[in-house]
């Protein structure tokens, strides 16, 4: 069989048993270029797929070889060579068009400063792949999505800056969609749109910051449309920001829509916990503040919507103790988080947080807890735990008598005065209830 036969025989296995996108991203621009012996030689469009579909597809792809040509089939990739943009057009021979580039970027969004955790990784890694090579075929466009604050303006000028520093005779030209809009106003009421057309059709890589700002504006869009598709066309790189999927937006047309999928879109989620905390160390160091880890921890237990956040507790919380002279302590950092962000990024304590928080202490389950039995460890966790969600949470009798398997209200009543005794007279209980007492006073505000 030849290699070709071969390959697209497994081609199609993979694309019965994967996702579309998956099968359209990372399969299909595969060609293969060689049968060795038992050794299926396969060319990849660039590092960033070889190194994905190492660590992503390894088995899928060799157990598709294996099941559609030999067991014992092993497979090699080459990584096809690097094309550089094509040169600049002719018209480059004009008086160079000015540049709306260059003092755009914010030179403090780098790669090495943007901090990685599972949500942001794989857009993190196609942003590089597309600077160290633009112009690949399969990432463009590159789009970027995901809601505000999570790094996609960073993420997008660390392309800028990256081929600026590493490839200055690449031409990058970098501007919000507000600010490409504007530009074109200013061209038409000065009929300079000649000038304007030039300044952004003789980019290498073109970044285009919350393209649905775009929205409703027709005249724009055409204008883009025929941008995008002159530098496409011309196999230069475009990036483009969106606060959600292009698929998912209003007022843009379509035939815009369709362009920008054409590549590869990817979204950024809002950090987990730990990512949480590493940005803060990071943010921390980077602003010159000195915060204990267990104050780190405090705020990336409660600012949890997204990174902006993150960083502006700390600058305020330095500002804080700078203007009122004061040491950073527990204390301040509740404060400047409650004046900051009221109720909307505080994570609010619940029910069953008090519930798992006691079973975890008492060694009986939530399960039990809410359960029927009257033995006397676990009736005990239950009254605890009902005592101190009345206590923090103030939550109504009734309200607590269907969290705790619908007790009614005088049962939830009693559990909360017979605890309230035991804490003036059985220190085993004071003790229990003093350290849950403690540990919500800390995590509540
Ligand atoms: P978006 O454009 O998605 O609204 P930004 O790129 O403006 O978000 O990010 C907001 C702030 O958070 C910026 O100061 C940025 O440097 C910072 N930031 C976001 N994500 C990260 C990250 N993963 N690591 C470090 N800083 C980040
Ligand atoms: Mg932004």
């Amino acid at each position: 069989m030849l290699h070709t036969e071969v390959w697209k025989r497994i081609q199609a296995s993979l694309k019965k048993s994967l996702p579309g996108h998956a099968y359209n991203t990372w399969f299909d621009p595969i060609t293969s270029i060689g049968l060795n012996a038992n050794e299926l030689i396969l060319e990849v469009p660039n590092q960033f797929s070889f190194e994905w579909i190492e660590s992503h597809y390894k088995r899928v792809i060799e157990n598709a070889a294996r099941q559609e040509i030999d067991p014992q089939v092993s497979l090699k990739y080459t990584v096809a060579p690097v094309k550089t943009p094509p040169p600049p057009a002719p018209e480059e021979t004009l008086p160079p068009a000015p540049r709306p580039d260059q003092p755009r970027l914010n030179h403090n969004y780098t790669f090495t400063n943007f901090i990685e955790g599972a949500q942001n990784q794989f857009a993190k890694a196609a942003c590089r792949s597309v600077a160290e090579s633009p112009g690949q075929q399969a990432f463009n466009p590159l789009v970027i999505y995901g809601g505000v604050g999570m790094g996609k303006t960073h993420l997008l000028h660390a392309i800028g800056n990256w081929i600026i520093s590493q490839r200055p005779e690449l031409r990058v030209v970098c501007a919000s969609s507000e600010k490409f809009t504007q530009d074109f106003i200013t061209a038409i009421q000065k009929s300079r749109t000649i000038e304007f057309t030039r300044s952004y059709r003789q980019a290498h890589v073109l970044l285009i910051d919350d393209i649905q700002f775009f929205r409703g504006k027709e005249q724009t869009q055409e204008q883009f449309f025929h941008t995008f598709n002159e530098l496409h066309q011309a196999g230069r790189q475009i990036v483009l920001t969106a606060d959600r999927i292009p698929g998912e937006m209003v007022g843009l047309q379509d035939r815009l829509l369709s362009r920008f999928q054409s590549g590869l879109t990817t979204d950024i989620q809002p950090p987990d916990f730990e990512t949480r905390v590493a940005i803060l160390m990071e943010k921390a160091e980077q602003n010159g503040v000195q915060l204990p880890y267990d104050m780190i921890e405090f705020i990336a237990t409660h600012v949890v919507t997204n990174v902006r956040e993150l960083e502006s507790t700390i600058i305020h919380l330095l500002a804080y103790s700078s203007l009122s002279n004061r040491e950073i302590d527990l204390p301040l950092l509740k404060k400047v988080i409650r004046e900051r962000m009221g109720k909307r990024g505080l994570r609010a304590v619940t029910v069953e947080d008090i519930i798992r928080r006691v079973a975890d202490t008492t060694r009986i389950t939530e399960l039990e807890i809410v359960g029927g039995s009257r033995k006397m460890p676990i009736a005990e966790a239950r009254q605890v735990s009902i005592f101190l969600c009345r206590e923090i949470l103030g939550t109504s009798l009734v309200n607590l008598g269907t969290h705790f398997g619908g007790r009614d209200h005088t049962t939830i009543l009693h559990a909360c005065r017979n605890i309230e005794s035991k804490v003036q007279s059985d220190p085993r209980i004071q003790g229990l209830v003093e350290g849950l007492r403690q540990e919500f006073a800390y995590t509540g505000l």
